[in-house]
Order: structure tokens, then sequence, then C-alpha cells
């Protein structure tokens, strides 16, 4: 229970922090068609409103609105980090609504149309900003809360304006309501943000999960190295290669000599050290595209990408010496020799061909006295006893 709890209060931690900076880039692209907003006020007040007053106001918030976008600016390209930024945005929102607000001091009271008109332009902004603060409500209720008392103040400086009563009401009712309905779409909004993160963690998680098992379905359990549907896998890429280059694979087929030995004489966990050391051992001698896999009980092939035969049988008895050289567990002792059959895929065969023929090898080598490497040719190839 504590942990879900946790858990799903740094979901939505993360969804905040998300919502903030989606509230930067917004506020960013609604601080650019700001003057479209100031172009509009210049229109209805020209001849209207005496033009110091206009320039006035323009200054006032042309000089608020650059300072916005520079530390708005500067905190995107940072990044937006609630923790870091979430004064400087607020600053920002507050600063907006200040110029908006001011709009009341400089540009009302000289013509009730004016007027009338000037204050559908300050809700239009209201309800502009409630979708650019969605995201981040707080600035929001900052923005509208400044925004209103400069209106407020500056229209109740109009006392001579019957209408500015009804302005007050009018501006408050709206941005009353206003403020109520952004707040349920900001919550519902951040609740999106969550799922969002909820479903990308789900998704990640679950192709982790699926990775793991295509891994475990292709992975022999006791060495970790491929098994046997991997090996067929590994097989049918090595045969479109060789279908697309031209150039041979070969396989090793290695067989550790009596293993039932050192079952019967150490015991069955004792063997299965002895198996996964053998594996370790073996993968020493071989390149990181070489494909090894356990092929049953004691038996492992290695696929050699580009690899003809002759180069295939030094690396065969590169392992046979190898695996001799010294003893695969020291504790208990136990030495193991190899016996390895080699095999490359010859033009018109098939797999079944190839590995017979692989067999065929480990056969002579067993024949031959163990410890050593034959290949399909029937080719010697000496490897010193132990
Ligand atoms: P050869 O030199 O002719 O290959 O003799 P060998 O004793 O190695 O061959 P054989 O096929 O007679 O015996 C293989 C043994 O490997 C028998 C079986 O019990 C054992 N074995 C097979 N799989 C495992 C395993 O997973 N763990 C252990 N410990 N032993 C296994
Ligand atoms: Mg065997
Ligand atoms: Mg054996």
């Amino acid at each position: 229970m504590n942990t879900h709890q946790s858990i799903s209060k740094s979901d939505l931690a993360l969804a905040r922090e998300t919502g903030f900076s989606e509230c930067a880039i917004a506020l960013r692209r609604a601080l650019t068609t700001t003057p479209v907003g100031w172009l509009l006020a210049v229109w209805f007040c020209w001849g209207r409103v005496p033009i110091h007053s206009i320039a006035l106001w323009l200054g006032c918030a042309a000089a608020v609105w650059a300072g916005s976008l520079a530390v708005l600016q500067h905190m995107i390209v940072v990044g937006s980090q609630l923790a870091l930024h979430r004064n400087r945005l607020r600053w920002i929102a507050g600063l907006d609504g200040f110029g908006w607000g001011l709009l009341t001091w400089f540009l009302i009271g000289y013509d009730p149309t004016l007027d009338a008109t000037l204050m559908a332009l300050l809700c239009g902004v209201t309800s502009i900003n409630a979708q650019v603060y969605g995201t981040y409500v707080v600035a929001y209720f900052g923005q509208i809360g400044i925004l209103w008392s400069m209106a407020v103040f500056g229209l109740l400086l109009l006392t001579s304006s019957q209408g500015a009563l009804d302005y007050v009401a009018g501006l408050s009712v709206f941005i009353a309501l206003t403020a109520y309905y952004t707040r349920a779409i900001s919550q519902r909004l951040i609740e999106g943000i969550r799922l969002q993160h909820a479903n990308a963690s789900l998704a990640s998680q679950l192709r982790t999960a699926l990775h793991k098992v295509e891994l475990d379905a292709a992975t022999d359990a006791l060495t970790g190295q491929g098994n046997r549907r991997a090996l067929d896998e590994e097989l049918k890429r090595q045969l479109e290669r060789r279908a697309a280059s031209g150039i041979a694979f070969s396989i090793l087929m290695l067989d550790i000599d009596f293993f039932k030995n050192i079952n019967d004489e150490f015991g069955h966990m004792v063997g299965d050290d002895v198996l996964r050391a053998f594996a370790q051992r073996l993968r020493e001698f071989l390149r990181s595209d070489d494909f090894c896999a356990r092929f049953g009980g004691e038996e492992f092939v290695v696929v050699l990408p580009d690899t003809p035969l002759a180069a295939a049988l030094e690396i065969g008895e590169r392992i046979c010496r190898g695996i001799a050289h010294a003893p695969l567990l020291t504790k208990p002792r136990v030495q193991a020799t190899v016996s390895i059959g080699v095999a490359t895929m010859e033009p018109g065969q098939n797999i079944c061909e190839l590995f017979a023929a692989a067999d065929a090898a480990v056969y002579l080598a067993k024949n031959g006295g163990r410890n050593q490497v034959r290949s399909h040719m029937h080719m010697p190839v000496q490897v010193d006893g132990i």
C-alpha cells in the first residue's frame, strides 16, 4: 500500500514536472503572439486616446514582455525544471498580467464604446492564457489575480464613469469562472500526462521483460551459451549470409571425452560445473561473432562465420589443445579432453547434411583415440596429448 502510494506520488511529481516544461514552451509561443493583442488595442484606441497614453502603456507592456521572453528563452534552453525555475515562471506570468492590467490605467475612460471593447480584449487575453497555463495553473492564478487587481484599481479610479462598476463586476465574474474551469481542466491535463508517463514506463518494462524472455528462450540455462533453438536461428542467418556473400562458414562439433566417467567419479553436480567451465574456456578461443551453443548433454556446436575449412581446423586444434592444457576445475581437480569434428557448408548442402558431416568427423576423432580434431574431408589433424 505504502509502496503504491509512493509510486503514484512520484508519478504525480513527474507529471507536474513535465506539465511545467510544457507550460514554459506554450508560454513562449503565446508571448510571441502578444504583439497582435497590442496592435488590436492600439487600433481600437487610435484617435480616441491621447498618443502619449498609448505610448506609455505600450512602452511598459513591451519592456515587461521583452524581459519575460528573454528569461523564458534562457529557462527553456537550460532545461525548464520545476524546482529551479518555478519562481521565474510565476514572475513572468505575474508581469504579463501586470502589463495587461495597466491597460485600464492608460487607455480607459476616454470613450464608453472603447472601454467596453478594451474590457472584451482583457477577457480574451484571460481566456487565451487559460489554455497557455493549463499544465501549470498556479502561475495562471497569480497572473489573473494581478491582472484583476490592476484592472479593478484602474477602473475604480474612473469614479465618474457609471460603467466602471459594471466592468468591475463583469470582469470579476468572468475571471472567477475562468479560474474555476481552468483548475478542473488543468487537473485533467496533469492526469493525462501522468497516464502517458505510466504507459511509457509500462511499455519499457514490457520491452525489457520481452527481451529477457527472448534471451531465456535462446539460452542454455546451465552454461549460458545458446541452445538448440538459437543454433537453428544462427545457422539460418549464416545460410542467408553465405547466399549473399558466397563466403563459406564452418561448424565445430565438440564432444567432451569420457564425460560419463567424470559424472561417475565426482557426481552430477561437479559434472555440471565442468560443463560450465568447459563452455567458459571454449569462449576464450572464439571471436565475438562466433556463435556457441550447447547441442545436448556434453556436446557443443560452434558456428564460425566466414571461415573456410582450413581456418576452422586451426581453430578446432587451438581449442583442443587449450582444453587439454589445464584442468577445467581445480577443486576437485578435473581434467578433460575434447574430440572435435569440423564441417564446412558445401554448395548445395543443407543443414542436416552439415550436421551429419560434423557428427561423422566427431566419430572419426573418437575412433582415432579422442582428444583430436577431424574434418568431414577426413583430414587428420595432430594434437599433442596431455
Ligand atoms: P565419449 O568420450 O565417447 O563421448 O564418452 P562420454 O562418456 O562422454 O559419452 P556418453 O555419451 O557415454 O556420456 C555422456 C554423459 O553425459 C552421460 C550423461 O549422464 C552426461 N550428461 C549429459 N547431460 C548432462 C548434464 O547436463 N549434466 C551432467 N552432469 N551430465 C550430463
Ligand atoms: Mg556425447
Ligand atoms: Mg562425450
